[in-house]
């Protein structure tokens, strides 16, 4: 089968490696239908994160269930389906609190031995490990591009939305506008903000935000944090949701929030460590929160949210490629000249 390979820093190449099989009874084996290249791969990509040269990409897919093992129950060949970016146990006491981004035994694809050393999904197969509780059925009629991104950023947006604590009326500040940013801004939406501050240095992609309901802020026009006040009568924002990583981004989202607010973070940190502003954080009696996105507790409600019309994840598609053209999918996804990609097998 063809799959798109990590080669070196900057580097990946479709190749022609043998295609997977079930392993285990728990296993499925997935025909993919449509994959995505999300900002996450771009920390393979740069090299930030420890890859061998070879090992196969993606973890945001849809597709068709080709085999299922004798212990699956949920899935059956034929099924649509969508899976989590990583796999969850379903049995560990961390899955049985509800907690299974935090699962004893997860493995995540499309990111080499380090990570589990799955698979990748941007590729014509790939098997999914516990697939009882790594992924959801498609419900009947909904198209892959309205599915896919349950499996990793439209989670990830509610995530990071659901945990700000937004109340009617409050005044929200979302820090990045990449298809992240743009999925939180979407998913504040369902929370009732009076108003959804986007914070971003890209016009195009700012636009995009201002038609998800967003009040654009282009940061190098003017600076966020007053930007917010002026806006705010001088408090700041109620919330604010981190959506990069950058320790930049971390720190606007700190201060652009009011006394009493709360900070949540998804950004994958760009840092191991930083200075973390503990006096101003007891000052100001603020909540912090961050984490990898909780995916599989989420993906069956966003389903429905997308069946019944309330959410539209796939408005962010901006280039719709073959997966024979994924390096130059990468090339262009990595100069910012698309807000999101996807690509057909
Ligand atoms: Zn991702
Ligand atoms: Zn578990």
């Amino acid at each position: 089968m063809k799959a798109l390979s990590f080669q070196g820093v900057g580097d990946v190449k479709l190749v022609e490696v043998p295609k997977p099989s079930i392993k285990d009874s728990r296993d499925v084996l997935v025909k993919i239908t449509l994959g995505a290249v999300c900002g996450s791969d771009l920390h393979a990509y740069h090299g930030h994160i420890p890859m061998n040269a070879g090992e196969l990409l993606g973890h945001e897919f849809v597709g068709v269930v080709e085999e299922a093992g004798s212990e699956v129950r949920r899935f059956k060949p034929g099924d649509r389906v969508v899976a989590s970016f990583y796999t969850s146990c379903g049995h560990c006491e961390l899955c049985r609190k509800g907690w299974f981004n935090q699962c004893v035994s997860m493995q995540t694809f499309g990111f080499g031995e380090y990570q589990g050393g799955l698979g990748g999904g941007q590729a014509e197969y790939v098997v999914v490990p516990n697939a009882d509780f790594s992924m959801e059925p498609i419900p009947d009629g909904m198209t892959d591009e309205k599915a896919i991104f349950v499996g990793d950023i439209l989670s990830t947006g509610f995530f990071v939305a659901d945990r700000a604590e937004i109340k009617p009326g409050d005044s929200v500040a979302v820090i990045g506008a990449g298809p992240v940013g743009l999925m939180a801004t979407m998913c504040a939406q369902l929370f009732g903000p009076a108003k959804t501050f986007v914070v971003d240095m890209v016009d195009s992609r700012l636009e995009v935000a201002q038609e998800l309901g967003g009040i654009p802020i282009n940061s190098t026009h003017s600076h966020p944090v007053t930007a917010i006040e002026a806006q705010t009568g001088g408090l700041g924002a109620d919330a604010s949701l981190e959506c990069v990583g950058a320790m930049a981004a971390v720190e606007t989202a700190i201060h652009c929030v009011r006394g009493g607010g709360t900070v949540s973070v998804v950004g994958v940190p760009s840092a191991v460590t930083a200075d973390f502003p503990f006096l101003h954080f007891w000052t100001k009696a603020l909540t912090f929160r961050s984490g990898r996105c909780n995916v599989q507790r989420y993906m069956r409600p966003l389903l429905e949210l997308i069946a019944a019309g309330r959410l539209q994840p796939d408005v962010i598609i901006s280039h719709r490629m073959k997966l024979d053209q994924a390096e130059e999918a990468y090339r262009i996804f990595n100069a910012r000249e698309a807000t999101k990609i996807v690509l057909t097998p």
